[in-house]
Formats: structure tokens, sequence, C-alpha cells
């Protein structure tokens, strides 16, 4: 049976063994063996309940926190298009589709003259993937601004979630892996224009200063375990600078694996646990992956 025969008639994009790696922060990674992007959400709806039961299913968002392997993912992955990247702002709610980048959301609040999201600027993801990441910096994540979401579960049923519904934690949110986030709303304070531009302009300064932003990467690979800095142990072990092929722990940010130019998913993943065991085997404590891995 030819390929798509098997899925429903969609309005949307449905390509096979689409490439991952232009859209990875990375640069790198095998193709999706069915790339999903809906027309909008009822398309999405449409296409979740006729999908054969045997398929599995991946989101992904901006891909700022993924690592796909080479051979790349089985089944359907399903990224966001523009009709996600809507906003509204009414008084000091702002309802944001989960496509729609940290960056704009956060200067759209400027642009508003309402705070509370200044951190998300430079923030390299999409409002999907931070919630599902409770992405966060410089004291502050999403979690805290969020007031509900709603998504789509992957049998095709619309959801609605406040914030109390969600176990957030640090760099996770406990929200289930069979829904889709498709919108959220955020709370802003009523703030003067001028302090929010400045907040805004220390908090990319900070990060220009920090991270190594011209080079590809997703940011930190592992979670701060409780009470400490991964950067500090992985400095410890001597790891900063250390390299796998065209992989390279950062010199600027040693918790950035940094990707040459001519690094495969392999040399990223082969150096992301060589820096774990060095870390462990010197510091004896074993840090947790930030990055996501995923496929074959
Ligand atoms: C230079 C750089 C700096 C960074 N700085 C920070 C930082 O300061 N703080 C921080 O927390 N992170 C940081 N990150 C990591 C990254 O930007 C965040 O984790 C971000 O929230 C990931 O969003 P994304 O859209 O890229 O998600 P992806 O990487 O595409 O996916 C991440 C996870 O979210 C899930 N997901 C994505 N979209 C959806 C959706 N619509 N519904 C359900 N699940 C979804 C995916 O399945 C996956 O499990 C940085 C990354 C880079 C490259």
């Amino acid at each position: 049976m030819p390929v798509f025969d098997r899925f429903p008639p969609v309005r949307g994009v449905l390509q096979a063994k689409a490439d991952l790696a232009k859209k990875s922060r990375f640069g790198v990674g095998g193709p999706a063996e069915i790339l999903f992007i809906p027309e909008d959400v009822d398309d999405l709806v449409f296409f979740l309940r006729n999908v054969p039961e045997d398929c599995p299913i991946t989101v992904l968002g901006a891909m700022s926190n993924v690592l796909v392997r080479s051979g790349g993912i089985d089944g359907i992955v399903i990224m966001l298009g523009n009709w996600f990247k809507k906003v509204f702002v009414e008084d000091c709610t702002i309802e944001a589709g989960a496509a729609v980048s940290c960056t704009e959301l956060s200067t759209i609040a400027t642009d508003s003259e309402l705070g509370g999201l200044e951190f998300l600027m430079g923030l390299p993801g999409s409002i999907g993937g931070a919630l599902k990441m409770n992405a966060g910096c410089y004291g502050s994540e999403i979690s805290n601004v969020l007031v509900e979401f709603e998504a789509v579960s992957t049998d095709g049923r619309i959801k609605w979630f406040k914030v109390s519904d969600v176990d957030f934690g640090y760099r996770t949110s406990g929200i289930p892996d069979d829904v889709i986030i498709t919108r959220a709303w955020f709370r802003c304070l009523q703030n003067v224009d001028y302090i929010i531009s400045k907040k805004n302009n220390e908090i990319v300064k900070k990060r220009m200063d920090s991270q190594p932003l011209n080079k590809r990467s997703c940011g930190s690979t592992f979670k701060n375990p409780e009470g400490k800095k991964a950067w500090e142990l992985i400095n410890a072990a001597g790891c900063r600078g250390m390299k796998v092929g065209g992989a390279a722990v950062s010199e600027k940010h040693c918790n950035f694996i940094i990707n040459d130019g001519s690094a495969t998913p392999e040399d990223i993943e082969c150096l992301g646990i060589k820096v774990v065991d060095e870390v462990q085997r010197v510091t004896g404590i074993k840090l947790e992956w930030e990055v996501i891995r995923l496929g074959k």
C-alpha cells in the first residue's frame, strides 16, 4: 500500500522521509518517517482521530532541546505551523499559540507594556516545547507565569489543563506524553515600558556574554544537580574543550555541547556520555541529560 494511503486526507502537509537536521538547533539528525504539519487545530484533531493506532507519534517544537539520532524517528512526527503562531493580548493576559517562539512572546509583552515575561527573551524554544520542559532562566520558569493551556490528545480529544493540574518541576512538567500542546494563556504584570526593555536587554547581554550563541547547540546539555551547577562539575572534571569527532564541549560555557559543523548525532551523544562518565568518576555525581535524545 502506498505510504500515504494509510493516513487520513489532511489539509496540512504530510511528508515522507522528512529532513529534520535542517530544523534542528544542533543542525544534525536523521529524518522523520512521516512529518505532519497540521493546517489548523481541526486538521490536527481530524488526523489524530483517524490515524492508524499502531503509528507512534512524536511532537517537536523548535528542536532546541532535542538530539535526533542518525536513524531518524519512526512513525509520525508532528510539528505545528503558522496557524499556531497567533498571539492575542487582553488586559494583563496573553494567549499564545504553541508554535510562537519564546522570544516573540516576550517581545509582544514588552510592546504591550506588560512585564513578567522578560526571562523568555532569547530563549530559542517554542511555547509548546517550553511548557513541556518547564523552561526557565535567571530565576524564573514558564510555569510561574502560566495560567492554563489547551492540548489535543493523541486520540484526537481537546483537553484543558490549569497550571495547578500539572506537576511542574525543574526542567520537567509532568505534562502527559500523549498530548500536543496547542495554545496557552499567561498572566503578566502591568509595568512601565522602559523598565521591561532594560531587563530584556540585560538578559540578552547575559546570554551573549556567557553562551556560545554563534555555534550550533541545544543549550545546556545536562540539568543542574540539586545544589550544584552542571558546568562547574564538568569544569572540575577537566571536560572543558573535550571533543568527539565534530562535537566539542564549549570552551565558553562547558555545559553546552557544540557542533563545529561536521558533527554527527552520534559524536554529540558519545561526547555527552563521556562527560557523564568523567564527571561521575571525578566528582561522584551522575549528571542527568537535559537534552532529549530521540530516534534510532
Ligand atoms: C542557545 C540555547 C539556549 C538555551 N537556553 C535555555 C534556557 O536558558 N533555559 C531553558 O530552560 N532552556 C534553554 N534552552 C533549551 C530549549 O530552548 C528549551 O528547552 C525549549 O523550551 C525547548 O523548546 P522547543 O520548542 O525547541 O522544544 P523541542 O526541543 O522541539 O522539544 C522539547 C520537548 O518538548 C516537547 N514538545 C515540543 N513541542 C510540544 C508541543 N506543542 N506539545 C507537547 N510537547 C511538545 C517535545 O516532544 C520534547 O519532549 C536553550 C537552547 C539553546 C539552543
